[in-house]
C-alpha cells in the first residue's frame, strides 16, 4: 500500500516520513514488548516516561537548546500560544511589539490586544504580505515586554531570512511551519513555539521552548492550563500530555538524525525549494507570489496565467498524484507545501509536471 501513496503538498497536517509511519505501524499494537500500544499507556508509566524523556533529550540535542531553557510538550495548538504568550509575558510593562506579516501573526496580534497595548512594529499588509520587512523598517518600542513575529508565513509563502535585533527585548517566535528545517540560535529567543502538524508530528502537540526566567510573571487571571510556570514545574505533565504525538515526534527526530540533523535537513530542503522556484521562474505561464529575498523554503506560492488555468492545473496535478496544491483563498493560485518529509523525488516530479503543463497550455 505504501506504493499507492500520493505526493501530498498539504499545508498541514502534512506528510510524515514513510519510514516513521511504517515504524509506528509495526509497533502499534505492542510497543517494544510492553503488550500494549503507546495510545493505551498511562502517561505516568515507566515505559511512557522513557519515551517522554528520550524525545525531550533528542529534541534538545537536535535544536541545540542551551541551559536555562525548558522544552514543553503542550496542547492547544499554535493558536493556544497566541493567548498564552501575552497572558504570561505582557505583565512586565503592559506593552508588546508585533510584526504582522501574515494571517497567523495577525490573529496573534488581535488576541494580544485583549491583554495590553500592542504596537504594530511592522506590517506587510500594504502588498498583501508578499514580503518580509527589513530590520531598518521595524519600529521598535524599547519598553515592549517582548517582540513577536512569525518565522514562516504558511499561507503567503514568505519566510524571515534574518533574526530581528531588538536591543534586549525578548524575542518570541511562531516557528510552526519551519521548525527543524534550519539551524536556530535558541539563545537569541525568549520563546519559540510551534504546532507539530507541519514539520514534527501529528496534530495535537504544541512544542514550546522557553527561557525559564520569563515564566512566573503571568497576569493574575491566567488560566491554570495556560500558565508556563505550571507546566515547567510539572515537566509538561500537570495533566495528561498528548502521549501518542510525543512518541511520533521521537520517531520523526530519529529520522531527522539520519538526514544529518538540522544542518543536513537545511541543505535538503533548500535544494528542494530552489528546484521548484527555478522551474517556476523559467516557466512561461507561472509567477511566484512572494518577492525574491522573502521566499519561503517550506510553502511555495504561485499562480498561472489566470484563475481558469489555475483550476485546470490543480485538477490535472491531483489526477497525476500531486494533491492539495490549491492555494489558500487569501492568496489564490497554488501553494506547494514542501516540508521536511516531502521526498526530493516528489518535488522533482512536480517540477516535471509544471514544465509539461507550461509546454502544453
Ligand atoms: C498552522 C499554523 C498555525 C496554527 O496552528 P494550530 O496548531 O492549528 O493552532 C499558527 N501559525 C503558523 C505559522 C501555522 O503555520
Amino acid at each position: 500500500m505504501a506504493n499507492q501513496r500520493v505526493y501530498n503538498f498539504s499545508a498541514g497536517p502534512s506528510m510524515l516520513p514513510l519510514k516513521v509511519l511504517e515504524r509506528a505501524g509495526a509497533e502499534i499494537t505492542n510497543y517494544q514488548g510492553s503488550g500494549m500500544s503507546v495510545m493505551e499507556m498511562s502517561h505516568r508509566s515507566k515505559v511512557f516516561d522513557q519515551i517522554f524523556q528520550d524525545t525531550q533529550a533528542k529534541f534538545r540535542r537536535l535544536m541545540n537548546v542551551p541551559e536555562g531553557y525548558k522544552v514543553l510538550f503542550l496542547q492547544g495548538g499554535a493558536s493556544g500560544q497566541f493567548s498564552m504568550i501575552p497572558l504570561n509575558l505582557i505583565g512586565k510593562t503592559g506593552k508588546a511589539d508585533y510584526a504582522v506579516t501574515g494571517n497567523f501573526s495577525n490573529i496573534a496580534y488581535k488576541e494580544a490586544k485583549k491583554y495590553g497595548t500592542i504596537n504594530v512594529a511592522a506590517s506587510s499588509e500594504d502588498k498583501n504580505h508578499t514580503y518580509i520587512p527589513a530590520q531598518d523598517q521595524l519600529k521598535l518600542d524599547p519598553e515592549a515586554s517582548y517582540f513577536y513575529y512569525c518565522a514562516n508565513n504558511t499561507i503567503y509563502g514568505t519566510e524571515w531570512q534574518y533574526v530581528p535585533e531588538t536591543g534586549g527585548v525578548p524575542l518570541v517566535c511562531d516557528m510552526s511551519s519551519d521548525i527543524l528545517s534550519r539551524p536556530v540560535d535558541v539563545s537569541k529567543y525568549g520563546i519559540i513555539m510551534a504546532g507539530a502538524q507541519k514539520n514534527m508530528a501529528p496534530a495535537g502537540l504544541t512544542v514550546v521552548i522557553i527561557k525559564e526566567e520569563l515564566a512566573g510573571h503571568e497576569l493574575p487571571y491566567t488560566p491554570l492550563m495556560m500558565n508556563y510556570k505550571t507546566m515547567i514545574d510539572k515537566d509538561s505533565m500537570y495533566n495528561t500530555p498528548p502521549c501518542w504525538c510525543i512518541y511520533m515526534l521521537g520517531l520523526v527526530l530519529d529520522w531527522l538524525d539520519e538526514q544529518g540533523g538540522i544542518p543536513g535537513m537545511e541543505a535538503i530542503k533548500h535544494n528542494k525549494a530552489q528546484m521548484l522556484y527555478d522551474t517556476l521562474d523559467s516557466a512561461r505561464l507561472f509567477t511566484c507570489a512572494a518577492e525574491k529575498g522573502s521566499r519561503s523554503d517550506m510553502n511555495v506560492t504561485f499562480r498561472s496565467a489566470g484563475e481558469e488555468l489555475d483550476a485546470k492545473f490543480v485538477k490535472e496535478a491531483t489526477a497525476a498524484g500531486f494533491t492539495n496544491l490549491k492555494g489558500h483563498r487569501n492568496v489564490g493560485g497554488m501553494r506547494a507545501s514542501i516540508y521536511n518529509a516531502m521526498p526530493v523525488e516528489g518535488v522533482e516530479k512536480l517540477c516535471d509536471f509544471i514544465r509539461d503543463f507550461d509546454k502544453n497550455n
